[in-house]
């Protein structure tokens, strides 16, 4: 397997080069308004994470619209990154648009309920089965509010987390497991308290760790993918997550399951899936739509005690909420998704169609014996370069192969599909055609063949 992979790499810097200059010839008007771009904005972006790309200039969009979008060169993209799963339904489903569209003559925000935010409660609680909800703009929001909750109402003042998780911007999270060590993620900026030392940290499917860290009832919360989806893609193995539910009830530890990522795998996301009842359930990013807003949902026990709690505080300044949160708009979009986007028939589609990418991968990897493999969770498929899909997040991104990543990334981009940059992730929306998915597995095809 390192061979090959070697053998490959030295092939890669050639070809990514000749790829960078194909895309600046390509893209005159987007170099041209690049530069006008860095007159105002950081690196040239209203958010840095948008110069992470790793282009030679980032992509404008001129318009997007169900499974595609334009760039500002006229270019169209068969888009499988959609927003890092924010667009995961598709770039403004009509359902959405329609409702955003009437909201908008109806007032923006008011920071009060409307009449659309009963059956917003409505439809998430028959949807999740849990009965009592939150929202907030973010889902790095809604994991905040999330921990300080569990940490309330246990009085305990650690969290868990497994090693390699994403959860947001919260720092609470942003912590690593180094030679057995919790310390704080390197990366951060300006961060000078010590979160390292409320967290801890074990690696994913180790349950002997996990019981361990349990075991003296000090962890308030553990916040948790059902899949980890952000250290490339590592699987549950069978039967984890019914001794992991156990294991908190057992320690009075609250188990919070962050399916911002997994709402992909089907309409009620990962979990039920598994049969996992979590205390928490958070969802973000595409759950109305694409409009900035998360939820998170607890059970009628957790609603109670809450309650009770906020009833002892002085109002405000609880450090939960910010003042648009659950806005009109947003909650419109809310209502929209639920009800008419993330149907049945959507998530067959999504299912459908991802195989086909998957398998059309899978069989483009073996034909060529290649010691790479294709994980999928629900409409997520991942290209790794390693033969076995990885049982930890260590192990998953010393896997990693971030020259032939973005090889493959720009690649593709030079011929109209985009997929997610870093890892190769692949999201099938509702919307997208078969067609989009055969021209993936047609240009895949072709940057193996260049390949070898
Ligand atoms: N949870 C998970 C699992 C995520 O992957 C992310 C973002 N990638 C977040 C939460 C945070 O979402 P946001 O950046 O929209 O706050």
């Amino acid at each position: 397997g390192e061979n090959t992979l070697s053998f490959v790499s030295a092939f890669a810097a050639p070809l990514l080069a000749r790829e960078q200059r194909r895309f600046i010839d390509e893209h005159p008007e987007t170099i041209r308004r690049d530069k006008a771009l860095r007159e105002h904005w950081l690196n040239g972006v209203p958010m840095h994470w948008m110069s992470d790309w790793q282009l030679p200039a980032p992509l404008i969009v001129r318009a997007a619209s169900g499974s595609s979008f334009v760039d500002v060169d006229g270019r169209t993209y068969a888009d499988f990154c959609l927003g890092d799963t924010g667009a995961m339904f598709g770039h403004s489903p009509p359902a959405v648009a329609n409702a955003l569209k009437h909201q908008a003559a109806h007032g923006f925000t008011c920071m009060l309920p409307t009449d659309q935010t009963a059956r917003a409660g409505e439809l998430l609680a028959e949807r999740f089965s849990l009965p009592c909800w939150q929202i907030t703009q973010t889902a790095t929001d809604a994991n905040r509010a999330v921990l300080r909750w569990a940490r309330a109402l246990t009085d305990r003042k650690l969290i868990l987390v497994f090693d390699g998780c994403y959860h947001g911007s919260l720092e609470d999270t942003l912590v690593r497991l180094d030679r057995g060590r919790v310390v704080t993620r390197p990366g951060q900026i300006g961060q000078v308290a010590d979160f390292a030392s409320y967290a801890r940290v074990v690696e994913f499917n180790d349950l002997a760790a996990l019981e361990a860290a349990l075991a003296d009832g000090q962890v308030a919360c553990l916040l948790a993918e059902p899949v980890m989806t952000n250290a490339g893609m590592v699987l549950p193995e069978e039967g984890l997550w019914a001794e992991v539910r156990k294991l908190c009830t057992r320690h009075g530890t609250l188990l919070a399951i962050d399916e911002t990522h997994t709402l992909s795998s089907g309409p009620r996301g990962h979990a039920h899936r598994l049969g996992l009842t979590p205390d928490f359930l958070i969802a973000g990013k595409a759950i109305a739509g694409g409009m900035p807003m998360a939820v998170y949902g607890f059970t009628a026990e957790l609603a109670n005690r809450m309650e009770r709690l906020l009833e002892t505080k002085p109002a405000g300044h609880s450090g939960m909420g910010t003042t648009l949160a659950a806005n009109a708009l947003a909650t419109a979009a809310l209502v929209a998704c639920l009800q008419d986007v993330m149907t049945n028939e959507a998530y067959a589609h999504m299912l459908k169609h991802a195989a086909t990418l998957a398998d059309g991968l899978r069989e483009r990897i073996a034909q060529r014996s290649l010691p790479w493999h294709v994980t999928t969770v629900g409409a997520r498929s991942e290209l790794v370069f390693t033969p076995t899909p990885a049982r930890t997040a260590r192990e998953s991104l010393a896997a990693a192969s971030p020259m032939l990543e973005r090889l493959l990334h720009l690649y593709l981009l030079n011929r109209g599909v985009l997929v997610t940059p870093f890892h190769n992730m692949m999201l099938v929306s509702p919307v997208t055609p078969a067609g989009q998915v055969q021209a993936l597995l047609d240009h895949f095809e072709e940057f193996l063949h260049e390949l070898s």
